[in-house]
């Protein structure tokens, strides 16, 4: 796939226009750029008068519980008859954040059956070929910066609404702002965005001072008893095992950010962090620089996303990722 794909933005206007109802789906345990873009699209559509769904394939954190239109999402988890109406009555799904189907979880089935015509807007690398319209573009900060170009494109006002849900992405995929993905366009989109009435404190605290008491405890245990530095230090990895997560009660959302941490240390390049889920491990990297972690989740984990921000997951124990980890170095 060719690093940058400039959809013909009029068809996508004909689809819409044509369109009596529209699902959006993000990705498995959603991110602030995935809620972000998808709550901003749907207001958009809302505005347009159209009938659109926002839809998570699980849960996802606390800290976007406030965003606006955040209500109306429905939770695939606990909400299946609805999500498989609305998108049986889908004539256009949007796929926004992710590229690849396997993201949606158990949506994948209802996704690929279905005849509606589908959308992507992404920003990962390696997009797979499912949708009949796409934006893909790895050099974007965010899926909320490529969903403010679709905005814009098809004529559509920025009120308050989507200018806050855009801004959570943006913030949050770039870091606050410190990735190199932060292009000049970016901080054009967040002056406009601000000039709309967002405000950077009461959004940065809404997101990021968000904790209890015990999530702040569970990130000092587990850089003081879990973290683990090789390579000269220039590798930090922490393996959470369900044990862990439980005797501090943190749920989803309680292990976001946390990998972030050890990259403050100054020898350290990439960070990983292993968490023990239901069915699976899943692990999240991060590195700095030349170093390419969406090469080894894709290689080594099943997975994908940025060259210096990826996930993927492991389907076996704990001990046999790290040590399929571990081992790529030796
Ligand atoms: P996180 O570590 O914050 O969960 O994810 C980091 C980046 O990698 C995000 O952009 C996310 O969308 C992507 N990512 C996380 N897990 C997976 C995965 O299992 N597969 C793929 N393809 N991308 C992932
Ligand atoms: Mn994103």
């Amino acid at each position: 796939a060719s690093l940058r794909l400039m959809p013909d933005f009029s068809l996508l206007q004909k689809q819409i226009e044509e369109s009596n109802s529209i699902s959006i789906i993000v990705h498995r345990k959603p991110d602030g750029d995935a809620m972000g873009s998808a709550l901003a699209f749907w207001k958009f559509l809302k505005d347009n008068s159209k009938k659109a769904t926002v839809i998570a394939p699980t849960d996802y954190p606390e800290n976007l519980y406030w965003l606006p239109g955040n209500d109306e999402v429905l939770e695939f988890g606990k909400q299946k008859e609805e999500v498989i109406k609305a998108l049986e009555d889908s004539d256009i799904i949007a796929c926004l954040d992710f590229n690849a189907l396997g993201r949606v979880e158990e949506l994948q089935e209802f996704v690929e059956s279905s005849n509606a015509y589908k959308i992507m807007v992404d920003h990962h690398r390696q997009p797979d070929d499912f949708a009949d319209w796409m934006y893909s573009d790895i050099e974007a900060s965010s899926t909320c910066e490529l969903i403010y170009d679709v905005i814009t494109e098809l004529g559509g006002e920025i009120d308050y609404d989507i200018a806050v849900n855009l801004y959570v992405g943006i913030l949050t995929d770039t870091g606050s702002f410190q990735y190199s993905a932060t292009r000049p366009k970016v901080h054009r989109i967040a002056a406009e965005l601000l000039e709309k009435g967002v405000r950077p404190e009461l959004t940065h605290d809404l997101i990021y001072n968000s904790f209890r008491k015990n999530e702040l405890q569970f990130i000092g245990y587990c850089l003081d008893r879990r973290m683990r530095l090789i390579e000269k230090d220039s590798i930090a990895y922490m393996a959470l095992s369900m044990d862990d997560i439980q005797r501090f009660h943190v749920g989803t959302g309680g292990t976001e950010g946390l990998v972030n941490y050890p990259m403050k240390i100054k020898t350290v390049k990439m960070s990983v962090l292993f968490k023990q889920d239901r069915d699976r491990i899943k692990i999240s990297f991060r590195s700095k620089g030349e170093v390419d972690v969406n090469k080894i989740a894709r290689e080594h984990f099943n997975g994908g996303g940025h060259f210096n921000a990826s996930g993927g997951a492991w389907f076996g124990t704990l001990e046999e990722a790290v040590e399929r980890f571990v081992n790529i170095f030796n």
